[in-house]
């Protein structure tokens, strides 16, 4: 068959060279002129700068893909365990916590706050492997186009636990404020807010532990890279050219149109888009907008001198953790107190900066434009506020970083909202509520329009690179059995 996908962020790259190993004629059409989407790359005067982002994790996953397409990681990439995976420092005080994949390490870090919550550690892996195990790789290899199919699955996500929130989870087995915040952050990486999102992600601390948190030597980009060139071997690439519509004939899909004026025609379209500019704008329909994620501002910082300080992922959780979550995703103001995200990659690959330079990208979440948050007004205020907490001793003690900063680049809600086509400007998709997951999420097959998928951070299982993959798989998947059908 011919495959028009839409979009090559790590969701429409994956698929594609899934379908183009099934044999099918694939032509992945991009809107920006790289592909990567929220993996996209800066590169200014020898600094170089992964968007999006960072962190790799469940390495499995791209070995299975690069499997399908006759090759393997290590001739694509060259991976790295990072350790520790990061540090988490808390404002105004001493104590940090490395976060690491080795139990008797986590064991004395966690110790260092509280010994009976170190006592409780092997309880905690032991449940979230369940989790892991019985849970999210059991649905997230399916697609759910059945609510009997979700609804099977609830009883044994209650045993598990799962459905409570991942705070309330991890507050079973840790008591001590510090080391809770440690364990229940990991859904802000999905756009999740740890205290409403349900405990199947408590699972993405217990696979970081048990899989290890991955760098790749040229950054995230090295991926991207690696992956575009697979597609590039066996299909087609065209970037720097949105499609505007999906076209139908007698309801079914019969391909895309973009905006110089092409049509690819194809009997399968995989929007990797978002899937509620997907419905709305390339196919016309209306529907429920689901609520959306937070969206981050994010500094990219080129400076000309050593912090030897930073690890390669800093953690600076603020003095009102929960008040900021609060005020990000919930009342979707301008947060009081600020958590940030430090990535510094220049840590481990020097050739990230120039010499005697660091690669620094900052990540704060931000409430996304859905409820008029009036992001202009805010944006110079809050990159004082990000740098001053920065430097200050009370927070990661980066003293001089104004002063060295040569080259900075920004991506804002509206680089979400106006290049990445995400409607309310959200860093990622539908929040992964459990009333926005699997059966509820977009599905990876449309439920109105034949012949038009979904795969990317939109659809099930859901956002992160490890979600995203399974979406492809899923998906691919999913057409293969319908090719087989005859629903094709
Ligand atoms: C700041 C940040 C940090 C993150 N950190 C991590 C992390 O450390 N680890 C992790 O695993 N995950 C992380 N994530 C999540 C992860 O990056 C995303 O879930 C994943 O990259 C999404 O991939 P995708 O393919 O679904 O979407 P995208 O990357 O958004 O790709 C969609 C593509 O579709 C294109 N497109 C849109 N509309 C059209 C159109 N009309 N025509 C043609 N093309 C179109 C876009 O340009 C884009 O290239 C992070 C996300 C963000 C925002």
């Amino acid at each position: 068959m011919r495959v028009a996908v839409i979009g090559a962020g790590f969701g429409g790259l994956a698929t594609a060279i899934r379908l183009l190993a099934a044999g099918h004629r694939v032509t992945v059409v991009e809107g920006r002129p790289e592909p990567g989407g929220r993996a996209s790359r800066i590169c200014d005067r020898g600094w170089q700068f992964d968007t999006g982002p960072s962190l790799i994790t469940m390495p499995e996953l791209l070995d299975d893909l690069f499997a399908a397409a006759g090759t393997s990681s290590a001739q694509e990439l060259k991976l790295r365990r990072l350790d520790p995976f990061y540090r988490i420092s808390w404002e105004g005080e001493e104590e940090t916590l490395l976060f690491n994949g080795d139990r008797a390490a986590m064991i004395e870090q966690i110790t260092e706050f509280s010994l009976a919550d170190a006592g409780r550690y092997d309880d905690f892996m032991a449940s979230s492997r369940s989790i892991h195990e019985e849970a999210v790789l059991v649905a997230g290899n399916r697609p759910f186009l059945e609510l009997g199919g979700f609804l099977s699955l609830v009883p044994k996500m209650a045993q598990l636990g799962a459905l409570r929130s991942v705070d309330g989870f991890v507050g079973r087995f840790f008591r001590e404020p510090h080391v809770r915040q440690a364990f229940a952050f990991h859904p802000l990486f999905i756009g999740g807010n740890p205290f409403r999102v349900p405990a199947v992600y408590a699972a993405l601390a217990y696979l970081q532990v048990a899989g290890g948190v991955w760098y790749s030597e040229g950054g995230m980009w090295s991926l991207v890279e690696a992956l575009a060139r697979i597609v590039k071997g066996g299909g087609e690439l065209r970037c720097g050219d949105p499609v505007t519509e999906i076209v139908r004939r007698n309801g079914s899909a019969v391909g895309v149109k973009t905006a110089s004026g092409d049509f690819v025609e194809a009997e399968v379209v995989v929007s990797n888009a978002d899937v509620v500019t997907t419905r709305r704008n390339l196919l016309g329909l209306n529907g429920r907008v689901p609520r959306l994620t937070m969206s981050c501002f994010l500094l990219y910082l080129g400076v000309r001198r050593k912090f030897s300080q930073l690890q390669h992922h800093t953690l600076l959780v603020g003095n009102d953790y929960r008040g900021f979550i609060h005020d990000v995703t919930v009342a979707r103001r301008l947060p009081a107190s600020l958590s940030l995200y430090v990535h510094a990659p220049s840590r481990t690959e020097p050739a990230m900066a120039p010499e005697g330079g660091e690669s620094i990208s900052v990540l704060l979440p931000v409430p996304n434009l859905g409820s008029g948050f009036a992001w202009s007004e805010a944006e110079e205020p809050l990159r004082e506020r990000v740098l001053d907490m920065l430097e200050s001793p009370n927070g990661l003690a980066l003293t001089g970083l104004r002063d060295s900063i040569e080259v900075e680049h920004r991506w804002t809600p509206h680089t979400f909202r106006d290049e990445l086509a995400s409607p309310q400007g959200n860093a990622f998709g539908p929040e992964p509520l459990l009333w926005q997951s699997a059966y509820f999420r977009q599905p990876n097959r449309d439920r109105d329009v034949p012949g038009v998928y979904y795969a990317g951070a939109g659809t099930h299982p859901g956002a992160g690179i490890p979600g995203v993959l399974m979406t492809a798989s899923v998906t691919a998947e999913l057409i293969r059995r319908d090719a087989l059908d005859g629903r094709l």
